[in-house]
């Protein structure tokens, strides 16, 4: 019979449109409207997976992204998705999905035999086991990574497309319950813009859920109506509310999956994974970045199982979970059950059952005598309510086939006969965790409220709020009335006042009795020794795997959740990580108050790799980067190099030259005349702020404060070990404001680096950076002729040496627009750089060029940059360096300052780091002045050594120098300095060796009178 376990009648299902789908190679029907969690449980599939480490045979337990065992592989080939949790994956026709870790099948696991070795492989049994023989390690991590993890990724590239979307709102409201969708009226009525994003297909939250009131014949009037309708009436009305405001955007099948800082959250919105592969149109999924002025989160509550016996049998549920297979989905669950709760909430569930004509055995409930008002109804209904008992173990084989009961006493301890109740279904519920990961990842601290058994919302520390059962009001008349207030005061402190009428829900809520916690039962035949007690059902962890982590040590939760492989997975603990703080809180005599939460991280559920990848892929991948000159030195015939993410003039070579005729042609133009760069690609940073300078000593080796408006300096960067990481020109444009200047490949990074450290170690100063390297192009002119260049192109400043020295800023205009001109030089000639708005780029140059015509004005690339600044033995952050490198081995302790303190100065002071046996910067000349050395050649004292030769060092820079008339290198030699004059070596991967001389870095002017003139 199809769907053997659909009921008759209810649901949210279009029993009208039959969907095929094939699960585990079998043919299965379910309807519109299902998830394969609910079509699979309509159609009696009870086992849906094996466990992760003893292959136990794993049922579904939840309805929604919580779901820690119903993993399954969706579709195969290109379109194949890993670890979807079937009771997510929304029912289409044709569907197609397998278990996994399961082999040959799920029904009959061969490696369901580690289970019977289940006792022996506790937690940390990894690391304990295979230590020896040390030298196996390499296979045994073969053999762990092979048995590790659930689902298998795709190998062909993936045919659908994903998109981005950036938004800003006024007020953000996560989640489409009852809370979030009172929220999202009320401040939209505001006419704020809002937008709403709720997971699930349907907006309305647990209400879906709910017992459809009018099918059921209760008074809604009574439990659980909105002013005296049924709650999806409500549902739908308010739903018809917002979409007829324009300023408000509903997001169904929206996850938020991270809140970061400055209200910045990312959802992603799933537009047609619950449409069949081959009639999917546009994007797959679309990741929205959000920046919302206020929030609402409003993402609910879970219910938390309880930890007892063979708690993980096919058959065992969360009691929401059973209401939402039979009143949303239409499903038959089971055919008898019991329900275990420690709270009120669960008894709807009998209710629910029993009203869909499934036979409730009995409640079991550990508080002594349940007696509220849903107590009340369940006895009532004529099901049976056992007060100060537990369920301690399950039985059967593939399912539940019946549970046992024992009375617990005052210290919570199980005693006297076991009563076994025949039952598959048993619904459980130990309580309710609100779901506060945004609230945390926004930088919220959850704190424990007892009363609640619960973690609740801490002090909010981004403009954020909570409603609803996320805030641990579970009432439904709570979560309306928060919903609504969050709504109003979102949009008032987004600058919205009210408008119209605010509302006041008339909703009746029963009272419910009080909770009281249960984190594990206690086991009869003492810890470690019955049934297991699983805690975490993803990572098979066991209550006895806490103990266990505890005792040998690793008394914090977060060791401890690593030791046991708490909470990983897909899941992240969302089912068990409380029950296993709890037990471990208890075993170190500790409260669980104190012991606090694992930390919550983006993503809260996965988000695929395709949804972050968006369009950026193939060429897309990374950006090129033009300058805004790029056009012209095309038409010029430049050849580019790649450095960074940007295209740069390598050379510009004229008909018939090869690289080194052009490159000897622009040295020497350079050198004797005049030459022009394109320099925009340089990294420029704007630092301004009353504690800039002080900034910019802590950042920099040298001493800044004492720098003059309009003067320049050159500045090194060190990471935390001392080593440089990134150089350039700083110039004080005011006395609070400075413009950087970084290389061009570092620019990002050394961007980044300026703001960790100012917001996470120095967020008292008062700094503020802004990139402005694409705001800016610079000419960089350089050669004795230059200062009458660029004279005739900028008026406005005197370029006379006295009024303009080496190392200063003046601005005035270029051809005619601002700009900023800058004496500095990397050449080692008199120079100047242009620096003008990035769109006046091509005019300005043309005129430089024309002025520069006279005096043959060359344009020249980097090749020709880097010759002429290596005969100056100047670095290339980089390419000299290697993050291995410290001023001092570069020589150039002077740009150490010795009074002040600076990233990396302490580390200049280590053993390692000090000391005249160091690789250090030397100059290489070849015996042979045509030989060039290669870059990167391996430097040793006697090439023909035994092998292994020892190192001396290596090349770092190599070129024919055209100026110089001979080959020039710059290399890292150990103890170089020592030995100026001494003689290298340098094998050649020809066979044959070159020798060269240690000498200075500085082949050319080593005074500095050219730049100086
Ligand atoms: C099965 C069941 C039956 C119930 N029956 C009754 C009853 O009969 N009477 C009664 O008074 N109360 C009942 N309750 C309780 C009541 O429904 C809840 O207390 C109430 O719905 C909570 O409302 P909420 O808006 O705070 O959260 P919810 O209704 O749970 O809504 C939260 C929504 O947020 C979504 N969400 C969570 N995280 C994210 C995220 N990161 N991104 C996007 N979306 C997210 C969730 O999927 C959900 O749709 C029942 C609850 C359940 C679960």
């Amino acid at each position: 019979m199809s769907q053997p376990c659909r009921l008759p009648a209810g649901g949210r299902i279009d029993r009208g449109t039959l969907l095929a789908f094939r699960f585990n190679g079998r043919h299965y029907e379910g309807h519109q409207g299902d998830t394969l969690a609910s079509a699979l449980l309509a159609n009696g599939v009870s086992v849906i997976a094996r466990s992760w480490k003893y292959h136990r045979p794993r049922g579904i337990v939840a309805s929604g992204v919580e779901e820690p065992n119903a993993v399954v592989q969706l579709e195969t080939g290109a379109r194949t998705v890993p670890n979807a949790r079937a009771t997510e994956v929304e029912l289409y026709d044709g569907l197609v999905a397998a278990s996994v870790n399961a082999w040959p099948s799920v029904d009959f696991d061969v490696m369901a035999v580690t289970g019977l070795f289940a006792r022996f492989m506790p937690a940390g049994f990894y690391y304990k086991t295979f230590m020896w023989p040390q030298s196996f390690w390499m296979k045994y991590e073969h053999l762990i990574r092979k048995a590790s993890g659930l689902g298998t990724s795709p190998t062909e590239p993936d045919p659908d497309h994903y998109d981005k979307m950036n938004a800003h709102c006024d007020v953000l409201v996560v989640g489409g319950g009852p809370a979030g969708l009172a929220a999202a009226w009320s401040a939209g009525k505001s006419g704020a813009r809002v937008i709403l994003a709720d997971e699930q297909s349907e907006f309305g939250g647990s209400l879906l859920a709910h017992r459809d009131l009018a099918a059921v014949a209760i008074d809604p009037a009574s439990d659980g109506s909105i002013d005296g309708a049924t709650p999806m009436v409500w549902v739908a009305r308010t739903v018809a509310n917002l979409k007829a405001m324009p300023e408000v955007r509903l997001l169904p099948r929206s996850t938020a999956f991270g809140y970061h800082d400055h209200n910045f959250l990312t959802i992603a919105e799933r537009l047609t994974d619950h449409v069949p592969p081959g009639q999917r149109r546009g994007p797959r999924e679309r990741v929205w970045r959000v920046r919302a002025k206020q929030v609402v989160l409003a993402t609910g509550a879970s219910e938390r199982p309880l930890v007892f016996g063979n708690n993980d049998r096919p058959g065992v549920m969360l009691a929401s979970a059973v209401s939402t297979f039979v009143n949303r989905y239409g499903v038959r669950p089971g055919a008898r059950a019991v329900v275990f709760t420690n709270n009120d909430s669960a008894y709807r569930t009998a209710l629910c059952l029993a009203a869909a004509g499934i036979d409730v055995a009995a409640v079991v409930d550990p508080r002594p005598a349940p007696a509220g008002e849903l107590p009340g109804r369940v006895r009532k209904a004529g099901i049976e309510v056992i007060g100060g008992a537990a369920v301690v173990d399950t039985r059967g084989r593939k399912r539940v086939s019946a549970v046992d009961v024992m009375a617990l006493d005052a210290k919570g301890t199980v005693a006297g006969p076991v009563r076994t109740l025949a039952c598959d279904l048993l619904a459980v519920s130990g309580g309710w965790n609100p779901v506060v990961n945004l609230h945390a990842q926004a930088g919220g601290k959850p704190k424990y409220e007892a009363a609640k058994a619960c973690f609740v919302p801490g002090t909010p520390v981004q403009a954020e709020r909570s409603a609803g059962a996320a805030n641990g009001s579970f009432a439904l008349g709570a979560c309306l009335a928060e919903g609504v207030a969050a709504g109003e005061e979102a949009a008032r402190l987004a600058g919205f006042g009210a408008a119209g009428a605010s509302w006041a829900p008339t909703v009746v809520d029963v009272d419910e009795e009080p909770i009281v916690p249960l984190w594990a039962v206690a086991p009869r035949e003492g810890i470690g020794r019955g049934p297991k007690q699983f805690v975490d059902l993803q990572n098979d962890v066991g209550a006895a795997d806490i103990l266990l982590a505890a005792r040998e040590g690793y008394q914090l939760l977060e060791l401890a959740k690593r030791y046991t492989a708490l909470g990983f997975g897909t899941d992240q603990g969302k089912l068990g990580n409380i029950n296993a703080m709890a037990i471990l809180a208890r075993a170190l005599g500790n409260d669980i108050a104190s012991t606090g939460t694992t930390t919550f991280r983006p993503n809260y559920t996965p988000v695929t790799f395709g949804a972050i990848a968006g369009r950026d892929l193939g060429e897309r991948f990374e950006p090129v980067r033009k300058t805004a000159l790029h056009a012209w030195h095309e038409e010029r015939g430049a050849l580019f190099e790649n450095v960074g993410q940007w295209k740069r003039p390598w050379y510009f070579p004229k008909a018939g030259e090869a690289i080194h005729d052009a490159v000897g042609r622009e040295c020497r133009a350079v050198r004797n005349g005049v030459g022009i760069m394109d320099a925009s690609t340089l990294g420029k940073i704007d630092i301004q702020g009353p504690d800039a300078a002080t900034f910019l000593d802590w950042v920099y080796t040298n001493a800044w404060t004492k720098l003059g408006v309009g003067r320049c300096r050159y500045g090194l960067m060190l990471d935390e070990n001392g080593m440089v990481m990134d150089d350039g020109v700083t110039t004080r444009l005011g006395e609070n404001h400075f413009l950087m200047t970084t290389t061009t490949g570092g620019a990002a990074r050394v961007m980044a680096w300026l703001e960790r450290w100012l917001q996470t170690e120095w967020p008292e100063l008062r700094v503020y950076l802004t990139s402005v390297t694409d705001q800016w192009a610079t000419a960089a002119v350089a050669g004795p002729a230059s200062r009458e260049v660029v004279q005739a192109v900028c008026a406005g400043i005197d370029f006379s040496p006295a009024a303009f020295p080496f190392m200063a800023c003046r601005e005035g205009a270029a051809a005619g627009v601002p700009a900023r001109v800058m004496r500095i030089s990397f050449s080692g000639e008199l120079a100047f750089e242009v620096n003008v708005c990035a769109n006046d780029a091509r005019h300005v140059w043309e005129a430089l060029m024309a002025a520069g015509a006279a005096h043959g004005i060359t344009p020249y690339g980097t090749e020709t940059m880097h010759v002429l600044r290596a005969e100056k033995g100047f670095i290339i952050v980089g390419q000299d360096t290697d993050g291995s490198v410290t001023p001092v081995d570069l020589g150039m302790d002077r740009v150490i300052a010795r009074g002040k303190d600076f990233i990396g100065r302490r580390s200049l002071a280590r053993a390692g780091t000090t000391g005249d046996d160091r690789k250090q910067w030397v100059g290489l000349l070849t015996e042979d002045p045509m030989e060039v050395l290669p870059e990167g050649g391996q430097v040793v004292a006697d090439a023909r050594a035994p092998v292994p030769v020892p190192m001396l060092g290596h090349v770092t820079s190599s070129y024919f120098s055209a100026n110089l008339g001979r080959s020039i290198a710059l290399g890292l030699v150990k103890g170089g300095r020592k030995r100026m004059g001494e003689g290298v070596e340098v094998p050649l991967a020809d066979g044959r060796t070159l020798r060269a001389r240690v000498a200075s870095p500085v082949f050319f002017d080593p005074e500095g009178v050219r730049q100086n003139v």
